[in-house]
């Protein structure tokens, strides 16, 4: 029985247990249904489950429009990050709490939550959460209005560290507590007597106006407003109010403003700001360097002498083009890009080029192509190109860089130097720094050195070239040096050196020293000229200069020496009475001297016919033995005075083609020479040689130094013979001048206190 008993009272309890049980779940159903708090069901996603009537009131949103929908739609965005952490709370296992959030409705509007948490299980796992909402703004508002009143709300209000205040609808302070005194730097007297605007910047007065016009005049009570006072020692600093606006039946009464200072963030801010606006400043600065570089780096394509080309490293089509392509191929670029070399060259040439472009891009390497011939409408040109493979990130081909200088005009320069180096008369080498050694010779250098060729040319030191000393007593070596640096210093020197050849000869030169640039390494270049035959002109010259001086001192001279004698004997037959001799040896000795004046005269004019080549002869078949034979027989008066032995051995020799009286002229002045300078003892000779026929004319008198100069106007010898002997001078010059002008020779040879021997060679025709 007891057992049934027991049995009887389970199951009355379980009866009773699962009747309270339903009971509950439908006050449960009916309250949360209908409850005016919201009762929300969310996943850990927060997308809502369950929206209830109470979440319909208090959100404006209907069930329909929230389920699927997260529960963000109804949380200020402030207070997003919170929510989902308390998913995750939840989701972690916290048990049931409490918080407080500020939510949106459907129409906008922030309103203050309560809200409790508490998760949702299902096989004790849990899966979902629940949440009770209650709308608390209505009830916070009367509970701060309730405080303003309270004594705790008192000491908060004195003690907060934030601004609290009371302010009428006219803007007036009613209220203030000391943070907001100590904010301002207004005493709460002062304070008192103020409204807000007054302690609000200008530029912010518009702003504070609406604010509050708008809380007045429009359903919502409170708000937020950032904006500048004026403190009492003229700070500018930021506030952020939280106004609410009290009303009592309906009608607005007074302000409650929570005051903050947010100097300091908004420093903050502003300095972001400030930061901010620098960092795009310089990004936007950097974009347009970036932009200027680019422009830059292409005008510089554009503006380079070289062609460049960019072709695609698939079809090897043009891409780019600069000016200097445009030029050179006599194509417009929109004529080029996107053509292959096959629509510009003949096929072979094409071919070529093809064929080293896929060469670059097949190696990946630079290619340099020294010198390649290209046919363009300006006739054939020489390139020198560098092929260059652009390659991706991977290291494959993206296309092919080509950079092409024209060095047509070079190379011609080029060719143009070498022939002018190897045929040049002039010797041109090389020397290097430091040891400035000869580098290289052209065939002059060698020519002019007597060396066998260039190799032995260079290895030899530069100062065998030179004798030890140079004219001007400088050591060779000291001197080079400073010519090769003023060369150095200047560019070039230019300056005359002794030389000296292989064969040990020395010889003047002038050398131009040229600094010069080849691949990168700096040189000077020699350029030595033999200035011995110039040299020789120039002594030449300079001896005719004298001689001509020496001629027009001797002239006057000659032509005085008559003068002085006859301008006497008139003065002595003007002057004195004189009887018939002394005037006939007066008058003789004037005739003499005139006759004499006038031979010189003749002389005179007969050389500057010579000299002139005007001289003329009149040649006619002779006998020059006869001719010979009347000479000696014209100076017989002479050869007696000097007491002269004259033999003649005529020769057999033809009737020869001459002017008979000029070349009688010539042998009486050798003939007269020779008794004049001789001792008693002459003999004259005639012979056929070859063509001509010689005539010698030997004497064993003083002898004559030897001297072309003999054969000079007025030259008389040696000072001692001239002074010692009477004559002009004139007498050789005037022979050499006929002899000559027969096409013959005049020439002498003779020693020194021995005698002297005439040649004389005619043509016979
Ligand atoms: P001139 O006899 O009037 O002095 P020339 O022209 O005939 O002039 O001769 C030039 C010079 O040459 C002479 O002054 C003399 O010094 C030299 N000379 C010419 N013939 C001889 C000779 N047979 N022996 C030595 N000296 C001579």
């Amino acid at each position: 029985m007891v057992k049934s008993e027991r049995e009887g009272l389970a199951q009355e309890e379980a009866r009773i247990y699962l009747e309270k049980l339903e009971e509950k779940l439908e006050y449960y159903k009916q309250n949360v249904i209908n409850s005016s708090d919201a009762v929300i069901i969310q996943d850990f996603n927060g997308i809502v489950k369950a929206w209830n009537k109470g979440a319909e009131r208090i959100y404006g949103f209907t069930e329909k429009e929230m389920l699927g929908k997260s529960i963000l739609k109804v949380i200020a965005r402030e207070y997003h990050a919170e929510a989902k952490k308390n998913i995750n709370l939840i989701k972690q296992g916290k048990p049931t709490f409490k918080v407080k959030q500020i939510r949106k409705t459907k129409d906008n509007q922030k309103i203050f939550v309560n809200i409790t948490y508490s998760p949702i299980y299902e096989k004790g796992e849990i899966v979902e959460i629940g949440t009770s909402e209650e709308d608390v703004s209505e009830l916070k508002k009367s509970i701060e209005k309730l405080k303003g009143s309270e004594e705790k709300f008192r000491s908060i209000f004195e003690h907060s560290e934030i601004g609290v205040s009371i302010v009428g609808i006219d803007g007036k302070w009613l209220e203030v507590n000391p943070a907001l005194c100590k904010m301002t730097g207004y005493s709460k007297k002062e304070l008192l007597s103020k409204g807000y605007l007054q302690l609000t910047i200008p530029e912010d007065i518009e702003k504070t106006k609406n604010f509050s016009k708008r809380l007045i005049n429009g359903k919502k009570d409170y708000g937020y407003l950032e904006k500048r006072y004026i403190t009492k020692d003229k700070k500018i600093i930021w506030v952020y109010l939280s106004v609410t606006l009290i009303r009592e039946a309906h009608a607005p009464k007074y302000f409650v403003v929570h005051t903050e200072n947010i100097t300091e963030r908004k420093k903050v801010e502003t300095e972001l700001k400030m930061y901010k606006e620098h960092l795009e400043f310089l990004v936007k600065n950097r974009t347009l360097e970036l932009e200027k570089e680019k422009s830059f780096s292409e005008s510089v394509i554009e503006n380079i002498p070289n062609m460049i080309f960019v072709k695609d490293a698939k079809e090897l089509k043009f891409e780019l083009f600069n000016r200097a392509g445009e030029k050179l191929l006599g194509q417009k670029r929109e004529n080029l890009i996107g053509k292959s070399d096959y629509n510009f060259f003949p096929k072979k040439q094409a071919d070529f080029f093809t064929n080293k472009d896929r060469h670059v891009l097949k190696s990946k390497k630079l290619l340099d192509i020294p010198e390649e011939p290209i046919k363009t409408p300006r006739g054939e040109r020489l390139l020198h190109t560098k092929k260059i493979p652009i390659l991706n990130k991977q290291g494959k081909p993206l296309s092919l860089l080509g950079i092409s200088e024209d060095i047509t005009e070079r190379k011609e320069a080029e060719e143009k130097y070498k022939s002018l180096y190897e045929s040049s008369a002039d010797a041109i080498m090389t020397l290097e720094p430091p040891s400035w050694k000869f580098t290289s010779g052209n065939p002059a250098t060698i020519k002019m050195f007597k060396i066998k060729n260039e190799k032995e040319f260079i290895s030899k030191a530069p100062w065998e070239y030179s004798p030890k000393y140079q004219p001007d007593k400088q050591l060779s070596s000291e001197k080079a040096k400073k010519m090769i640096m003023r060369a150095m210093e200047e560019g070039s020197n230019l300056f005359e050196w002794t030389h000296k050849r292989f064969n040990g000869e020395n010889f003047p030169a002038t050398v131009l020293l040229s600094r010069i640039k080849r691949d990168g390494k700096t040189y000077l270049q020699a350029t030595v000229r033999d200035i011995t035959e110039q040299k020789k002109m120039e002594e030449k010259a300079k001896e005719s200069d004298i001689m001509k001086t020496e001629f027009l001192s001797a002239i006057s001279h000659e032509l005085r020496t008559p003068i002085t004698p006859i301008k006497s004997q008139i003065q002595r037959l003007l002057s004195t009475e004189l009887d018939k001799k002394e005037q006939i040896d007066s008058l003789e000795i004037a005739l003499r001297n005139t006759i004499r004046m006038d031979r010189l005269i003749q002389d005179l004019l007969e050389i500057s016919r010579i000299k002139a080549g005007k001289f003329n002869i009149f040649k006619k078949k002779a006998d020059l033995n006869k001719t010979i034979n009347e000479a000696i027989i014209d100076l017989s008066g002479f050869i007696k005075e000097k007491n002269t032995s004259i033999t003649f051995e005529a020769g057999k020799i033809p009737e020869i083609n001459m002017d008979r009286d000029r070349i009688l002229e010539v042998i009486i002045n050798i003939l007269d020479n020779s008794i004049k300078f001789g001792k008693g003892k002459i003999s004259i000779s005639t012979k056929k040689e070859g063509n001509s026929i010689l005539i010698k004319i030997k004497d064993n008198g003083i002898g004559i130094i030897q001297n072309e100069k003999i054969f000079s106007p007025f030259y008389r010898g040696e000072k001692i013979d001239s002074q010692k002997y009477e004559g002009t001078g004139l007498g050789l010059s005037i022979c050499r001048g006929i002899i000559e002008t027969h096409n013959g020779k005049i020439w002498f040879d003779s020693k020194r206190g021995e005698g002297t021997t005439f040649f004389v060679k005619i043509p016979i025709k």
